[in-house]
């Protein structure tokens, strides 16, 4: 089922919803957080209809990262909070805290060599 993301203008939280295309186009989805009716989808999200081409394409443009300082790891935690939506992959425990870490300002290096098994596989080293 595909998963389809809506910003809701009630309570402003972003919602992802899992429904059938037909939910999708006859029923209103409502927030579960609030229970407004007005949400807006947010567009190009649709995960499951993304191409493994269109996805390589946002990565490879660093444009779309908005401005990363590789010096800066609340910068970096930003672009790799900002990849791991990108690609809707789940990256895990281990990607999770070191992008916390970052963002609290310890240095990228620092928490790429205490955390054991982060940055390991091909495709995320690019
Ligand atoms: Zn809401």
């Amino acid at each position: 089922m595909p998963e389809y993301e809506f910003r809701c203008l009630d309570c402003k939280r972003v919602v992802s919803l899992h429904l059938t295309i037909v939910e999708y186009e006859s029923a209103a989805p409502t927030c579960p957080h609030c229970g407004g009716a007005h949400l807006r989808r947010k567009i190009g999200r649709v995960r499951m209809a993304r191409s493994e081409e269109s996805r390589l394409e946002t990565l490879s443009d660093p444009s779309s990262w908005g401005d990363v300082d590789e010096n800066d790891p609340q910068s970096m935690a930003r672009m790799m909070r900002h990849m791991s939506q990108e690609t809707g992959e789940e990256m895990g425990p281990e990607f999770d805290e070191a992008v916390d870490r970052m963002e609290a300002g310890e240095s990228p290096d620092e928490v790429e060599s205490s955390i054991p098994g982060l940055g390991g596989d091909e495709e995320d080293d690019f």
